[in-house]
């Protein structure tokens, strides 16, 4: 039995690495997906990947008025969504002597407040007994140099999970987080400027993980429908991590 069949699903950055092999996971389990980014191309091009049961919304979560697009479109052609996955997010490292008001607001605006009023304009949709997963990371909890605004941003996210739990309970609505440690996308290239720069920046993720290499989207996806589907009925408030043991040393 599929384990999201008739389920309706809404996952932002779902064009790409994490966001996209959830979307993929999700339909093949029988949902209908709503992909959400900036990049129409990207959209268009892992919307023919997924092959069936998708529908694509361009648009930015900083903004408001494309997060309500969204849901218009969501409400008029389903009327409801079973599980929001709140996965779009941004990086540029930079330490604390470095960090710019840009690169704050940034990485604020998009991982923080993005998320925040994502989950807020989803809400009123969000069916009895529907699922939130928000995408958080290992970094909202370790130290890791250069991460300062991106792993406090992070921070937030899993305390937005805390206080949505207790403020959701009475609509029988899950709050979870995923925290993934070094996933193999993207997001790895957009650290550094040169591929040899992003080549490093994977080996040193390998050698920190025990399990001696990075993670795969589908990894983090397979954690994503545990949480979204009956299997994860139990479950509100967590963070799960998927990581490898990275976070473990
Ligand atoms: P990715 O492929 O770069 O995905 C990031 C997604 O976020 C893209 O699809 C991007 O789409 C979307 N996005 C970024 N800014 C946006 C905005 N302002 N509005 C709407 N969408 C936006 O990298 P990924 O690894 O799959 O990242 C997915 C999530 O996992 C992120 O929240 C990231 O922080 C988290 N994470 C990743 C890792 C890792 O090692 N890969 C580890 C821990 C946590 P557009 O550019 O088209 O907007």
């Amino acid at each position: 039995m599929s384990k999201l069949q008739g389920k309706v699903a809404v996952i932002t950055g779902g064009g790409s690495g994490i966001g996209l092999a959830t979307a993929q996971r999700f339909v093949k389990e029988g949902a209908f997906v709503y992909i959400f980014g900036r990049r129409q191309r990207e959209l268009e091009e892992a919307a023919a990947l997924i092959g069936k049961n998708v529908s694509t919304i361009p648009g930015d979560v900083r903004n408001s008025d494309d997060l309500d697009r969204l849901f218009a479109k969501v409400h008029h052609e389903r009327a409801r969504i079973d599980v929001l996955v709140a996965n779009s997010g941004f990086i540029d490292p930079q330490s604390l002597v470095e960090t710019t008001e840009a690169n704050f607001d940034k990485t604020f605006g998009t991982n923080v407040r993005g998320l925040l009023f994502t989950v807020q304009k989803a809400l009123p949709l969000i069916s009895e007994g529907g699922s939130i997963v928000v995408i958080s990371s290992i970094a909202a909890f370790k130290g890791i140099p250069n991460y300062t605004g991106y792993s406090a941003s992070k921070a937030s996210v899993r305390s937005f999970v805390r206080t949505w739990t207790v403020e959701l309970k009475d609509r029988g609505i899950r709050v979870n987080a995923i925290s993934p440690g070094a996933i193999d996308t993207a997001i790895i290239d957009a650290q550094s400027p040169t591929k040899e720069g992003a080549d490093k920046i994977r080996a040193s993720f390998t050698a920190a993980t025990p399990l001696n290499r990075l993670g795969q989207p589908e990894e983090i996806a397979a954690a994503a429908l545990f949480l979204a589907s009956h299997e994860g009925s139990f479950v509100a408030g967590a963070d799960l991590v998927v990581d490898g043991g990275l976070s473990a040393l």
